[in-house]
């Protein structure tokens, strides 16, 4: 971050580590809820707009997932870790002409939601003689300018995307609308859950539900989620 002294940074890097373990914490209260293993509920740290510094503090705290939404900031904090055992996870929109950079740097792609997309990261993918996972992204709120497929449309992408060789298909992701109260968070969970349910064929390797943020974490986990992305609860308020 611009204008960042190493003071400030490495109090930062302690204050998440703390969290980290309240975020912990949350996880498996929410799984044991559910009646859940918190080994199935991968915790992905979203990173977005914070230091590589603060990043690598989680990572020395045992932290193996991390996700990015800008491509550009992303590749300079993955360069600069130097850190060979994580796992990177793309969850920004991605733009075509970033394809190349998202296959090469990214371990992980939640927010395929066009078959374009999905061709130009299989061709970058098998260029570079490696597969991603990947994850259709579902606007299940359909709510109007969103990213990420309608409900109706999703049985012809998961079917295009599929058939990649150098993409496996792993699931599905979501970011609903803002609301508060369990019941209300759990149903757009609960609907990627049953969409997911929907599309699956005997013996594929859809069975991933990425969904879930600091605010409805503990919902998500209700409706099955594999994958949560957790941004503030970890780091603290985003600046820009
Ligand atoms: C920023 C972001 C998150 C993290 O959100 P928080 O509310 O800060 O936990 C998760 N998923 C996506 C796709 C994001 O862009």
């Amino acid at each position: 971050m611009p204008g960042e002294s190493p003071m400030s940074q490495q109090r930062e890097s302690s204050t998440a580590t703390e969290r980290l373990a309240t975020v912990r914490s949350r996880i498996e209260a929410a799984c044991r809820q559910a009646g859940r293993n918190p080994d199935d509920v991968k915790l992905i740290a979203v990173g977005k707009t914070k230091p590589a510094a603060v990043i690598a503090a989680l990572a020395d705290a045992g932290l193996v997932d991390f996700g990015e939404n800008y491509v550009q900031e992303a590749t300079e904090k993955i360069a600069s870790l130097d850190a060979p055992g994580l796992t990177w996870h793309f969850i920004g929109h991605i733009q075509s002409n970033k394809c190349a950079d998202v296959a090469k740097h990214f371990d992980w792609v939640h927010t395929v939601d066009r078959a374009k997309i999905a061709r130009r990261l299989d061709a970058a993918a098998a260029r570079l003689g490696r597969s991603l996972n990947v994850l259709i992204q579902v606007n299940v709120d359909e709510e109007a300018g969103k990213s990420g497929v309608l409900a109706h449309e999703l049985p012809d992408l998961v079917e295009e995307v599929a058939a990649l060789p150098a993409l496996v298909l792993r699931g599905l992701m979501t970011i609903p609308a803002p609301v508060s109260g369990q019941d209300a968070q759990r149903r757009p969970f609960a609907q990627l859950r049953r969409l997911l349910e929907s599309v699956r064929s005997p013996g594929d390797a859809m069975d991933c539900l990425s969904m879930g943020m600091s605010a409805d974490l503990e919902a998500a986990i209700a409706e099955g989620a594999t994958h949560v992305r957790v941004g503030t609860a970890l780091f603290g308020p985003r600046q820009y």
